[in-house]
């Protein structure tokens, strides 16, 4: 099997995540950390796709980061855009926080979506010199009028849908329908965010990754504690962010044995510094992040024999 594997890095702003969403939430300071870790992981071999958000392309930080992109393996990083609403032109209300509902882009009217997502293009143009093709939703934030605002503004490729996810209990998208395959709709290619269920039957979690349909009825049946327990089925999103490089692979082998082969690995830049995401309350935490990225992405070109590959080379125009 052929197999690809995307590097999305989520680049954007720092901000304690549970202290809701605040346009004045804007400091980019662990450019120092990402630039090198980005230049190692480039070195091992892998192409980094770089969701920016407005903050991080506006602050020096992420200026920097550009820059240093530009002089140093322009081919290896594609930039790409990332919408966080709360810090995002127009309708930026300085000090005031926005609900759990409109976090999700696809939530506010389409008027609206279509303007944040247009300034956030016009932002990274200026200050990289190239249009993104490439947009990733804050929040996995992907609704009925999305594809129709990327397609006038450009865009080819999408990275929103999050696979066997619902957002719904917090007013967000239901992706629970979808598994990673991609697929194209209104002419916008979709590859999501990759997720698996893993279980101790393999029986059990193949069934749960192929029918999506399935694991709801268990849920809905209140079975899922009885699942939970004996089969241990849970869902994993591929991410050093809370899984380990055993927990990495076999979320990899589990959705190749339902035929998917393309990966996206994914985290959120301030994930490099200690305390600045959930996920690294320690500078050890940092590193065995760090190192869990390494060995993943050492593993998949060794082990797998597979091809680290931009979001854009996967559009439509690319055949
Ligand atoms: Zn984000």
């Amino acid at each position: 099997m052929d197999v690809k594997l995307l590097v999305v890095i989520h680049a954007e702003e720092e901000f304690d995540w549970n202290q809701g969403f605040h346009s004045t939430n804007t400091a980019v300071t662990h450019h120092h950390v990402l630039i090198p870790f980005m230049g190692e992981l480039i070195e091992r071999g892998a192409k980094i796709t770089l969701a920016m958000d407005y903050p991080f392309v506006d602050s020096a930080g992420g200026r920097e980061v550009i820059a240093h992109c530009q002089e140093n393996g322009a081919e290896s990083v594609e930039f790409a855009a990332h919408l966080h609403p709360w810090v995002n032109p127009p309708g930026i209300v300085q000090d005031q926080a926005v609900t759990d509902f409109e976090s999700y882009p696809c939530n506010l009217a389409p008027e609206l979506e279509h303007e944040k997502i247009s300034r956030l293009t016009e932002r990274i143009y200026a200050v990289s010199g190239a249009s993104p093709v490439t947009y990733l939703a804050g929040r996995y934030g992907y609704g009925r009028w999305t594809s129709e605002h990327l397609r006038a503004l450009g865009y080819q490729v999408d990275l929103s849908i999050s696979a066997y996810c619902d957002f719904s209990h917090q007013q967000g998208p239901d992706f629970s329908d979808y598994t990673n395959a991609l697929f194209v709709d209104n002419t916008i290619r979709h590859i999501p965010h990759t997720s698996s269920w893993l279980s101790v039957s393999r029986r059990v979690e193949k069934k749960a990754n192929q029918c999506p349909a399935w694991c709801r009825t268990v849920n809905r049946n209140g079975l899922s504690r009885i699942f939970g327990k004996l089969l241990r089925l849970s869902r994993h999103r591929l991410s050093p962010e809370g899984n380990d490089l055993a927990q990495l692979q076999a979320i990899t082998q589990a959705q190749m044995a339902i035929g998917q082969d393309v990966f996206v690995l994914s985290f959120h830049s301030p994930s490099l510094v200690a305390g600045m995401t959930p996920y690294v309350p320690t500078g050890e935490d940092c590193e065995r992040l760090k190192n869990t990225t390494r060995r993943y992405i050492d593993w998949f070109q060794r082990e797998l024999n597979g091809e680290v590959v931009l979001a854009k080379d996967m559009a439509l125009s690319q055949g």
